[in-house]
């Protein structure tokens, strides 16, 4: 039976490792930490909102997907103000395929490292050395190697030409709270009778979004992100040392330049029994080669954060891991008795990036720029019209179909076409029209966003 250790307990490591134990390998999994203090000891790596298609993917691996107890979002719902004051675009739509929920990576992590375990793998709780992997790397067929965005991540070289950014776009804050509704009604401004992801885009000082969210003890609750650009009044946690201090950062946030959404969330509390219920930080987003070679030239393969790194802009990051794994697993099976070496790698990381993997960075990475035509095409004619907000939230779960319009001025043009089912043109008029109008409201009422014609 072939061997293939997996290094790296996170939500693309133990997928991975749970779809290669059900595919018959001798797999391997070493972790450094039990599954008692991922669940304790630490926060989550992210929040992990995974999309609809993503949720298929790690059903089919054989693994828990929590469907049965998540709090799904079945809508997204956008506001857009190129700066603060300036109210310009509501944009929601339910959605369909994409439809998905985020699940606490802890409680992925320890449940998956259960199944290994009960399954026959190894489970090692070992923090692995370069000279360790070394080791690992010569006693398996295939080594991967998933410890996230720190550690062994250094040892497979920055991809200069795919990496868009050699350092963070916006500092992070991400909080689980309760006190907001689980039952739907949470966001009755938003998109009623739905449970959205709320957006809300600011051009000049940054982004925050609130996220449906299954915590590990508390069970349905929310986690809320905010994405502060540097110095701007948003980036105002740097400091912050308790979940009680960062959830009352954010509740000021959300209170100054959210007030739509203030009634929803103004009761706002950190999770019960849960220290470790907050974040603070910022994501390089990076392109990693696939390959890095141990001490005694073996090859071991990136997966994950560890290959791909995200801002969470677009709720990507978690979802490329996790289709990262699925992709490579299947390739494994693929391969038969074929060697499982450095060329099967790269053409099988290659194939991944042309896929989904490139498609969904550079489509995470178009967010954190300032709005250019085309994406001023879209958001506007989605604002005119349904068909095109819910092809463009769709386009979250699988940012393909997004290709190559993102990049093609005619191709967006007939995307919007297609998507509205008559002329771009008329999308956009419409579009601006309710622009113009919801200036004259703003104007007169001092409020646009007021959802009244929501979805
Ligand atoms: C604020 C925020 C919000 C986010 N929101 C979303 C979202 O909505 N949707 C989405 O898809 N993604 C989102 N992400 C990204 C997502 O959370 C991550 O991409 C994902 O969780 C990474 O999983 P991973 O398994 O690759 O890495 P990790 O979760 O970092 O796991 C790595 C594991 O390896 C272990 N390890 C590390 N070093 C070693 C070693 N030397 N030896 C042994 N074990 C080791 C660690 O203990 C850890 O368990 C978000 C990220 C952030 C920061």
């Amino acid at each position: 039976m072939r061997r293939i250790a997996i290094v790296g307990s996170g939500q693309a490591g133990t997928l991975a490792a749970v779809g290669l134990m059900n595919a018959g390998y001798e797999v391997t999994l070493y972790s450094d930490r039990t599954a008692d203090a991922i669940m304790n000891e630490g926060p989550p790596t992210g929040t992990a909102f995974l999309f609809g298609d993503t949720i298929a993917a790690e059903r089919r691996l054989g693994v828990e997907t929590f469907e049965d107890r998540a709090l799904p979002a079945d809508a997204i719902h956008l506001n857009f103000s190129p700066k603060v004051g300036q109210e310009l675009v509501e944009v929601s739509s339910p959605i369909d395929q994409g439809k998905g929920y985020a699940v606490d990576v802890r409680l992925m992590s320890s449940t998956r490292m259960a199944q290994l375990e009960s399954g026959g793998a190894n489970v090692v709780i070992e923090s692995v050395t370069p000279e360790r992997l070394d080791e690992i790397a010569s006693e398996n067929d295939l080594t991967l190697v998933a410890t996230g965005k720190g550690t062994l991540a250094s040892m497979f070289e920055r991809d200069a030409t795919r990496s868009v950014y050699d350092g963070p776009k916006r500092y992070l804050a991400m909080a689980i709270v309760k006190n907001v509704a689980t039952d739907g009604t949470g966001f009755p401004n938003r998109v009623p009778g739905h449970t959205p992801v709320g957006f809300n885009f600011y051009g000049d000082i940054g982004e925050f979004f609130w996220v449906p969210f299954y915590h590990k003890t508390q069970g349905k609750c929310w986690n809320l992100v905010i994405e502060a650009k540097e110095a701007s009044p948003l980036d105002t946690y740097r400091k912050v040392k308790s979940a009680d201090e960062m959830v009352e950062k954010i509740r000021a946030i959300i209170k100054q330049y959210a007030a739509w959404d203030w009634e929803t969330l103004k009761d706002i509390e950190p999770v019960d029994d849960d220290p470790h219920c907050w974040l603070r930080g910022g994501v390089a987003p990076t392109v990693r080669r696939p390959v890095a070679h141990t001490e005694s030239k073996r090859a071991v393969w990136s997966l994950g954060d560890t290959s791909f790194a995200f801002d969470p802009i677009g709720g990507q990051g978690g979802g490329c891991g996790a289709r990262q794994a699925a992709y490579y697993v299947d390739a494994i099976v693929d391969r038969g008795d074929g060697p499982l070496d450095e060329t099967f790698m790269e053409e099988t990381y290659e194939g991944f990036y042309e896929q989904h993997g490139g498609r969904a960075y550079n489509f995470n990475n178009v967010l954190l720029e300032p709005l250019d035509a085309i994406g001023k095409l879209v958001l506007i004619s989605a604002f005119g019209d349904k068909g095109v907000a819910s092809r463009f939230f769709e386009g979250f779960n699988r940012p393909d179909d997004l290709y190559p319009m993102i990049k093609d001025k005619a191709a967006a043009r007939q995307w919007v076409a297609e998507a509205s089912g008559g002329s771009w043109r008329a999308a956009n008029l419409k579009g601006l029209a309710k622009i113009i109008k919801g200036q004259l409201r703003l104007k007169t009422k001092g409020r646009h966003f007021t959802y009244d014609d929501s979805v």
